[in-house]
């Protein structure tokens, strides 16, 4: 009899170009497939609301796909270590095998849980699968870190060509059975109140959404991606964050795909798509390098910017509710609450009116997009926020406050986005539809607020706070 492996799911739910479960499955053992949900292992930063709802439909995709290869997902809960060396003796598995986590507590989790199913006589191995580049590969000339994105990816995009290829799906997975488990259901993921139904009309979890997402993607939209991607009247980007985010889709298999799409472009990274995902590898990259910053502003001086004093919750609630009075950062709110998403420019000025004009500190919208957002990621989040807020690695200038007016004239300059998502507004003409307050007739602006600051004002205050700290 073939020894059994158990294979460890994690932020990997899918079965093509799975590095963990194809060395598995070369190793020639039964393979056993398990889920571990331990939501406390991961705090601060346990899913949010919207990631647990993704979670819930991924994983029922993930056991839906191995049971047409001929096994199944074990569920658990608890305590991960207790559960693999439980699950590893009555399997008799010898091996365990993952794919790696990034983020600060679930790095310090798996490398205790490596060196104590080590010395208990288990193979332990982990490998890259979500990720190009593992974040300790590219280094300065001085050998530290990256805190630029262009020097990072001037690093990393000549080395693309060098990627191992992604692996294939497994016709097959020889099983091994344990009794027991969990099902989905049972870990309780989905919302006692369902306010999921927007999220459902907006996505497919699993790994055949993701692929359906790529393809559609690559085929249709690829094209104008680098002129239309800053439009969120346009549905130009791929939408593909929360699958990567769950590791439904791997960057290697996305990459290679992209490739096959367009054939003649060089291969040199310089698309404007690639160097996307290569945003995604440099968030990584300062996680692993800055584990305080989910917390804490890489530039330290801004330890010390005169936020508003508290109490907040006033402020801050209007701002997530979408009911700020500014279309553009409402929009954003809205689609965020309803869809679990948001555009990326939309995301930059909505984020900029909270640190800028509201002067609230960048971690409490951090927190308000890790519980509502559906590709919800440590890396990405932080980069985003302190990039916006001005206090991460080459971040925008503090100076730089988004004007939410101009923005909107800008990149939805027909209103089509706003007029979605602030049917409200829907009548005002174009030219006024970004800045409804200067409409003489109230009458026409229906129950939408006013704006619950002054732009101009709140800017100048923004500017005299980074005055204060700056030197
Ligand atoms: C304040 C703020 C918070 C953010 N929080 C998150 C988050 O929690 N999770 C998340 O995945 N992205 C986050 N982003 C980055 C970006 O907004 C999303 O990745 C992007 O909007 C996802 O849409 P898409 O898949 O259509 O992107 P596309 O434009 O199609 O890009 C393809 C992929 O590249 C990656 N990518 C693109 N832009 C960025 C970026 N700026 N940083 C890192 N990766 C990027 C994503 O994985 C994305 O799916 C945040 C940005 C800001 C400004």
């Amino acid at each position: 009899m073939s020894d059994t492996a158990i294979v460890w799911f994690r932020r990997d739910l899918r079965l093509d170009d799975n590095p963990a479960l194809s060395a598995a499955l070369h190793s020639g053992a039964r393979i056993l497939p398990v889920y571990i949900h331990a939501p406390a292992e991961e705090a601060p930063w346990a899913p949010g609301a919207a990631s647990r709802w993704w979670l819930h439909h991924s994983l029922t995709a993930l056991d839906a796909a191995l049971r047409a290869r001929g096994t199944r997902l074990w569920i658990g809960q608890g305590e991960s270590l207790a559960q693999l060396r439980r699950l590893a003796k009555h399997s008799g598995a010898r091996a365990i095998y993952w794919n790696r986590l990034y983020d600060p507590a679930t790095r310090t989790r798996d490398t205790e849980i490596k060196q104590q199913l080590r010395a208990a006589g288990l193979d332990c191995a982990s490998h890259n699968g979500a990720l190009l580049f593992e974040p300790w590969e590219a280094a300065t000339g001085s050998g530290g870190p990256y805190k630029v994105f262009s020097a990072f990816w001037r690093h990393c995009a000549p080395r693309l060509t060098d990627l191992p290829a992604a692996c294939t799906t497994p016709a097959q997975i020889p099983g091994a059975e344990v009794e027991g488990g969990d099902t989905v259901d049972a870990l309780g993921l989905l919302p006692r109140i369902r306010w999921d139904q927007g999220l459902a009309e907006a996505w497919t979890p699993g790994e055949q959404g993701a692929r359906m997402a790529a393809e559609q993607f690559l085929a249709d939209r690829l094209s104008d991606y680098g002129e239309l991607r800053d439009h969120p009247d346009r549905p130009a980007t791929s939408r593909l964050s929360p699958h990567l985010h769950f590791g439904e889709i791997g960057p290697r298999r996305l990459l290679a795909l992209t490739r096959a799409a367009l054939p003649t472009s060089p291969d040199t990274g310089e698309d404007a798509f690639v160097r996307e995902l290569g945003w995604r590898e440099f968030a990584h990259h300062l996680l692993y390098h800055f584990p305080h910053t989910p917390e804490h502003p890489l530039d330290a001086r801004f330890a010390d910017y005169p936020w508003r004093e508290p109490p907040h919750d006033e402020l801050l609630e209007r701002w997530q509710q979408g009911r700020t009075g500014i279309p553009l950062v409402d929009a954003g709110m809205r689609e965020l609450w309803h869809t679990g998403w948001m555009h990326n420019r939309v995301r930059m000025v909505v984020a900029s009116f909270l640190t800028k004009n509201l002067r609230l500190p960048w971690q409490l919208g951090a927190r308000w997009f890790w519980d509502t957002l559906v590709d919800a990621d440590l890396a990405s989040n932080t980069l985003g926020w302190q990039w916006t807020a001005g206090c991460g690695a080459d971040a925008a200038p503090y100076f730089r406050v988004f004007n939410p007016v101009r923005q909107g004239e800008r990149f939805d300059p027909s209103g089509t986005y706003v007029r979605r998502w602030c049917p409200e507004l829907a009548r005002l003409p174009d030219k006024v539809l970004q800045q409804p307050w200067t409409v003489s007739n109230g009458l026409a602006r229906g129950h939408y607020p006013a704006p619950m600051v002054d732009l101009a004002q709140s800017r100048r205050e923004a500017l005299a706070g980074w005055e204060e700290i700056k030197s």
